[in-house]
């Protein structure tokens, strides 16, 4: 587990409390909670699903239905549990129907994520379908053509492994996706022992570059 600072563990625990009456977007007005997100602050190793489902807007926890019981049986077979893991969504609300996320609603909740990962500093994000992979490789490109090929991204200001994988739900029912997902996931403890190159410096604010010119400084 990473050293994260003790003062990390109580910002998130505060940032959960401070954005469970979030109405950023309509989906404040029919969930039942907001689903946080869930597991070990310390974590090394973040999930990043999509919205929570039924269960989980009843429950006020991510991944609780069937697919919450096979990440549960993935993580198993790598010899980890929940407790070693932090595991959250996109979307913190659950979506009407389970649609799919809208570009809006994704824009009104993804500071929720980046906060999150930059208060548990997790060494890989294991990014969980198409939604997650998208916004966090700030990519177009498909999980079907992404999953399973780490890369080396900044988030948070530091440098993370971002591990696309195809959702569990996705693969319940589709026994060759379940073959190539329960492989990609084998890779996982591997990724972990990994080093990462530092992050780069911040790119100048363009304001900055602006007035250094200016004073002829560049
Ligand atoms: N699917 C998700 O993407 N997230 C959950 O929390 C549950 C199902």
């Amino acid at each position: 587990m990473s050293a994260v600072p003790v003062e990390n563990v109580d910002e998130l625990q505060a940032f959960g409390d401070a954005i469970a009456g979030c109405t950023r977007c309509r989906l404040s007005q029919g969930r039942t909670q907001v689903v946080f997100g869930s597991g070990n602050p310390h974590a090394d190793l973040m999930f990043v699903g999509e919205a929570p489902g039924f269960h989980e807007d009843k429950q006020g926890l991510p991944f609780v239905g069937q697919a919450g019981k096979l990440l549960d049986k993935l993580l198993e077979q790598i010899g980890m549990s929940r407790n070693d893991v932090f595991v959250a969504n996109v979307l913190k609300c659950r979506p009407p129907g389970n649609r799919d996320p809208q570009p809006d609603e994704i824009e009104a909740c993804e500071s929720h994520l980046f906060r999150q990962i930059e208060l548990i500093e997790p060494m890989v994000v294991a990014t969980l379908g198409n939604f997650a992979t998208k916004l966090l490789s700030g990519r177009p490109t498909g999980i079907t053509r992404v999953h399973g090929q780490e890369q080396q991204t900044t988030l948070g200001g530091r440098s993370v492994m971002l591990y696309p994988l195809y959702h569990p739900a996705a693969a319940l029912y589709t026994p060759s996706m379940l073959a190539v997902l329960a492989e990609d996931f084998a890779r996982l403890p591997g990724l972990l022992g990994r080093s990462l190159e530092p992050a780069p410096p911040p790119e100048p604010k363009l304001e900055l570059v602006a007035a250094t010119e200016q004073l002829g400084l560049f």
